[in-house]
């Protein structure tokens, strides 16, 4: 299980993959665009002519492209990846949702322009999210709390135990995705903690580490 999957994209016919600790650089694809992650709300849109350098060619949070033949992906160690497929164009985008994007609104921004790019239904879009911490580990303070209740629908899923605060970046990611017309069938949720599976994932929380796994996805 070096890759994991999202049974939803899989039966729509998306090339994609979640990476772990155990996936090796064969599995990758040769064709991988990536941005430099800044925890920001950025979109950028992969079209031809397609950038020289592929390795983060330039800043940015999300990805969008209907290029065949290429990959778009985002690096994470907790923080949540989430891919998006639109199966009436076959275009898809790649988002890199942390705290500091989503309560910037990354993940409905994404959606919107997803929506510009495709001009497609937003309730036919499908979405899968990859490992990220959960709300079992990600414990946050009140700085983050209160970033999230300031941004109408962003509201991030907190909750209280023995006085600490625990978030789930997947509830708010699923809120502004919600928010902005998919629907809950859609949604395909990996229930992996990085923090948990130290055994299959990376975890920045969890072991400091500089490793990062890559999730991908390519346009059909
Ligand atoms: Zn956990």
């Amino acid at each position: 299980m070096a890759l994991l999957k999202s049974s939803l994209l899989v039966e729509a016919g998306f090339d994609h993959g979640f990476g772990t600790r155990k996936t090796v650089t064969h599995e990758v694809p040769d064709a991988l665009y990536t941005v430099g992650q800044v925890h920001g709300d950025r979109i950028i849109t992969l079209q031809d002519p397609l950038p020289e350098e592929k390795y983060r060619f330039t800043e940015g949070d999300a990805l969008l492209t209907r290029i065949s033949g290429v990959f778009i992906g985002i690096r994470t160690a907790d923080c949540l990846p989430v891919l998006i497929a639109d199966p009436a164009t076959g275009a898809v985008a790649a988002v890199h949702c942390g705290w500091r994007s989503l309560a910037k609104g990354l993940a409905g921004k994404a959606v919107r322009a997803f929506e510009s790019f495709t001009r497609s239904d937003p309730r036919g879009y499908l979405a899968a999210f990859g490992p990220a911490i959960g709300p079992c580990c990600y414990e946050v303070g009140e700085d983050v709390r209160d970033a999230f209740m300031k941004i109408p629908g962003c509201g991030l899923t907190t909750e209280h135990r023995d006085d600490t605060i625990y978030a789930s970046l997947k509830d708010a990611a699923a809120i502004q995705l919600k928010s902005e017309g998919l629907t809950e069938k859609n949604l395909d949720i990996l229930d992996y903690c990085t923090s948990c599976r130290s055994d299959l994932l990376y975890s920045w929380r969890g072991e400091k580490t500089e490793e990062r796994m890559v999730s991908f996805i390519g346009p059909k």
